[in-house]
């Protein structure tokens, strides 16, 4: 069940759905504009966020962001009569999605010819059933590096970030609230033969969100996390990044040195983000990342 929750008098967000991949869809509400953040995965999950919205008496949304070019973030889009900002990166990978069909057939093909990968390709079926009308709107504005939008009262800083889930992934700061919508920056690159991270733009994405000052961050397709949450997800994080560098690779290696640095067994959460460093190191070494 999707619920609006409040955060500060001025970030809502609208909670996450794993089954059809909806993610987490914010709302900045300054004293002259709301902002909201990514459009969501259908016109349908657009609509129902700005039902909410509306709902709890939150004044409408005028413009919005999109922090990357996955259809969960952006195939909400048409519904939007609004301005919508993206990086200009965005843009160019969503305006390769235009052309595209959105059939089974043709999902399908684009899962056996490695374009579309089996997880994005069975939500999409499932969010959408048959009835299947995605068209791809383009955003009206873009930036490069960085944007300032100042709504009243509230700052929001648009940063593009990059990282190994997707090169265009931008973060969105309320500066005021110390929020950092970190959209899914920080999770692994899903369209490879294998999830992976890879330890060089990992460390260099931590040090980027490092420069800000939160005390919240929002994961798309998780939860809003305290600063402590965070940190321990960042430390896993980098911990793992440089014992694959530094081990190269060597998984069992790796997970012996974890297993000292914390000096207890390794967890789920753990062993997972390791695989995905060794599977980046693998795929580094055979040139297909
Ligand atoms: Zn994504």
């Amino acid at each position: 069940m999707q619920t609006l929750k409040k955060i500060t008098d001025r970030f809502w967000y609208q909670t996450p759905v794993s089954e059809t991949d909806r993610p987490i869809l914010g709302a900045v509400i300054g004293d002259k504009m709301t902002l909201m953040i990514d459009a969501g995965n259908s016109e349908a999950h657009a609509s129902y966020f700005l039902s909410e919205l509306e709902k709890h008496h939150i004044p409408a949304p005028s413009m919005a962001v999109l922090t990357h070019w996955h259809w969960d973030h952006i195939f909400g889009l048409p519904a939007l009569d609004m301005l919508s900002i993206a990086s200009s990166l965005t843009k160019t990978e969503m305006e390769r999605l235009k052309p595209f069909q959105w059939t089974d057939e043709a999902l399908d093909e684009r899962v056996r010819s490695g374009v579309e990968i089996e997880f994005c390709a069975s939500a999409i079926k499932k969010e959408f059933g048959s009835d299947r009308d995605i068209k791809i709107k383009l955003p009206d504005i873009t930036f490069e590096k960085r944007l300032e939008i100042d709504l009243g009262g509230v700052t929001c800083q648009l940063q593009h970030v990059g990282g190994d889930h997707s090169a265009d992934s931008v973060v969105v700061y309320i500066k005021e609230e110390k929020i950092l919508f970190l959209g899914d920056a920080i999770y692994a690159n899903l369209y490879s033969s294998k999830w992976n991270f890879t330890s060089g733009r990992m460390l260099k994405l931590l040090d980027s969100i490092e420069k800000f000052d939160a005390d919240t961050y929002i994961l798309s397709h998780w939860k809003a996390l305290s600063r402590a949450e965070y940190m321990q997800e960042a430390e896993l994080l980098r911990k793992a990044a440089q014992l694959t560098m530094q081990l190269n690779g060597e998984k069992a290696e790796i997970k012996k040195a974890y297993r000292a640095y914390k000096n207890r067994e390794l967890n789920e959460n753990e062993l997972e983000v390791i695989e995905y460093f060794v599977n980046g190191y693998d795929l580094e070494q055979k040139k297909e990342l």
